[in-house]
């Protein structure tokens, strides 16, 4: 499942860190989910059906390492619950974040949209932009009982 593990081995060795079976757990839960912006309590939670020895303390530890190395990116939406999501590619752009305020759940948007808006600033102020972060605020379809698929 891990596809990338040498690559992983070869950067994690470089920082002094082994890959062991519990880490290797964790990181097979982030590549299940990457779509997903788990918190700690959901990786730990993930990690502990696959392996009911793994503890707390070893999710915190490994997504320290993880960060690190930059395979995952933690986020924070506001809500007091550190994210965290696989990594894409640090040059390209990354997705917006539609955060959905009455269950809490966050999605991934992947059209950039704002190439207009970054055009506008440009010739307004004369500022170059090399990047965003773009957070809405709203309800999902589930909760607004949109019927969108
Ligand atoms: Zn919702
Ligand atoms: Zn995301
Ligand atoms: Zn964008």
């Amino acid at each position: 499942l891990i596809t990338n593990i040498n690559f992983l081995k070869d950067k994690l060795k470089e920082k002094g860190y082994k890959l062991n079976k519990q880490r290797k757990q964790i990181i097979e839960v982030i590549n299940e989910n990457k779509e997903k912006h788990l918190s700690i309590d959901e990786i730990f939670n993930y990690a502990k059906n696959m392996n009911s020895d793994i503890g707390i303390a070893t999710v915190y530890r490994t997504l320290a390492m993880l960060v690190e190395i930059e395979y995952v990116v933690k986020m924070d939406f506001d809500d007091g619950v550190s994210r965290y999501e696989f990594n894409t590619n640090s040059d390209t752009h990354k997705h917006h974040h539609l955060i959905c305020i009455k269950c809490g759940e966050i999605f991934g948007l992947e059209e950039d949209l704002l190439g207009n808006v970054e055009e506008y600033i440009f010739r307004k102020e004369g500022f170059l932009i090399k990047d965003h972060k773009v957070k809405f605020y709203g309800y999902c379809k589930r909760c607004n009982g949109s019927t969108k698929k």
